[in-house]
């Protein structure tokens, strides 16, 4: 990863740097071409202007008995030398006849085969000046017709641009060993860069590998608030999240598998004692006496009975989990539930010798929710009060309203439940006391579906904390009802 990300980076320098130069290259030296051509015509311009009227005056009056008009021409023109820039060397001038294009005389040998006829010298033969030039040719001019003596000439300057290209060609050398120097830089620093980027890449990289191997524990340090830092933090964040919910799989699994294994368990004990019992029975028919056969005929049926709420129950659970379960939401007086609860379970409690005091606060309102559903999470809690509390117990069951909720609570002071398995006890098949719960026909189912109701009215069931001993029950429950519609209105 590290050759082929400093790779990269190297060539994206290299190439920033190399486009840099070229447009400023280009730039440069065109300017400087432009910036001579201005100054060649800037130069004639003044020279030949309003203002110079000396010169012009000069180039133009012949001298009385003048023999030779363009020598005469030359002698001014070397007079004003300077101000034309002519150096005899890059920039010569030459007078032309100004009918055929000849050249008579100039600063300069006439060039072999005479002076070119350039677009600018056939403007001046038309008798107009010639001022234009081309940044691509390789020379400059211009050509000025003058009529002297009666006689037409053309004032011709001519500039090879040596000066410009020569400038230009020390600055081409400059660019390219500035690029070369800025080349070997930007590797150079490609290095530090690559260093400082590609560093953090490989430690995530390593930690990337660590988690695939299923090693969340190590978080990967962040060393930088930039994108790499941020990367990295999600990164720790995803890890962490991916350790909760593998450690939550791995929890609902165990569930799963626990639950199969209570299943089968709570269904083979009646299971076999309904099997060894019929067998007793079908192995001595008309042997045994008929009270035993009606006592083993009780036990099968009960037996059996216990087999169908075992699956009852977990049928209903099913229900809930698949979401098939619907609320059958109506409003109902949330007191009158409750009183209903009291009275059915009275004549249960008086058997066990327990009292039963009923509290109910003055303002409570109706509700909305499955009645039947809730009437069976207040029967299951006030059930298990008065199994759970020796003979002889104090029961109260009370119930008031708390803003937007109704709340009943079923205090008992009987066995309680043992700090540790305090957490467990809405667990599916959970039972402090098996052997108890089994005797008075408890599945360990009770509280489970109790929950998942409440839960389904977005409501709760929680445990009490409590000083004395025995067990407090709340139930809460939204007067409105639940929001989201897991039912339908009747
Ligand atoms: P069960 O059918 O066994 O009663 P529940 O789900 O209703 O199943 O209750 C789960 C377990 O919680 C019970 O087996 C019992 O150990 C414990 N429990 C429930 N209510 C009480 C209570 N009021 N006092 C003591 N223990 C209780």
């Amino acid at each position: 990863m590290r050759r082929s990300l400093h790779i990269k980076l190297v060539l994206i320098i290299i190439l920033l740097i190399v486009s840099l130069m070229v447009v400023v290259g280009a730039f440069l030296m065109n300017s400087v071409t432009g910036y001579y051509i201005d100054k060649f015509y800037g130069q004639v311009a003044d020279a030949f202007g309003q203002r110079n009227v000396d010169f012009i005056r000069d180039l133009q009056t012949a001298t009385p008995d003048e023999e030779d008009g363009a020598a005469m021409m030359e002698e001014v023109l070397f007079a004003y030398a300077g101000a034309l820039g002519v150096d005899r060397r890059d920039r010569n001038f030459f007078v032309l006849d100004g009918t055929t294009g000849r050249c008579l005389g100039g600063s300069a040998p006439e060039p072999e085969g005479g002076v070119a006829i350039t677009p600018n010298i056939s403007t001046a033969l038309l008798g107009e000046p010639g001022f234009d030039s081309s940044v691509t040719a390789d020379y400059m001019d211009a050509a000025i017709p003058i009529t002297r003596g009666g006689q037409p000439y053309i004032v011709y300057i001519l500039d090879n641009r040596e000066t410009a290209r020569s400038l230009n060609a020390e600055m081409f050398s400059l660019i390219v060993e500035a690029l070369a120097l800025g080349l070997i830089i930007s590797v150079l620093l490609s290095f530090l860069l690559a260093k400082t980027m590609v560093d953090p890449l490989q430690r995530l990289t390593n930690g990337i590998e660590e988690v695939a191997r299923g090693d969340f524990s190590r978080k990967l340090e962040i060393t930088s608030s930039d994108e790499i830092g941020q990367l990295t933090e999600s990164f720790n964040a995803m890890a962490q999240q991916l350790e909760t919910t593998i450690a939550d799989l791995e929890k609902a699994e165990q569930q799963r598998k626990d639950f199969v294994a209570n299943v089968s368990h709570e269904l083979r004990t009646p299971l076999t004692n309904i099997t060894s019992y019929a067998e007793t029975l079908a192995g001595g028919v008309g042997e045994l006496p008929p009270e035993m056969e009606s006592r083993f005929l009780g036990v099968i049926l009960n037996e059996s009975d216990r087999m169908a709420h075992i699956l009852q129950d977990l049928l209903t659970l099913s229900r809930f989990d698949s979401g098939r379960s619907e609320l059958r939401l109506t409003r109902f007086p949330f007191a009158q539930a409750v009183d209903d609860t009291y009275q059915a379970v009275l004549m249960d409690a008086q058997n066990h010798a327990h009292t039963v005091e009923l509290r109910l606060a003055e303002d409570l309102p109706e509700v909305r929710a499955d009645r039947e559903r809730i009437m069976q999470v207040m029967m299951n809690i006030v059930s298990n009060a008065i199994k759970y509390t020796p003979d002889g117990g104090h029961i109260v069951l009370s119930a008031g309203r708390a803003g937007e909720k109704v709340w009943m609570e079923v205090d008992d002071n009987g066995i309680g439940i043992p700090a540790g398995d305090r957490d467990r006890i809405f667990e599916r098949f959970y039972r402090v006391d098996k052997a108890r719960s089994r005797q008075s026909g408890g599945t360990g189912l009770g509280l489970s579906i109790a929950q998942e109701i409440m839960l389904r009215h977005e409501g709760g069931l929680y445990l009490v904390d409590k000083e004395e001993p025995g067990l407090t029950i709340r139930m809460e429950l939204p007067i409105r009802g639940p929001r989201e519609e897991g039912g339908h209105e009747e």
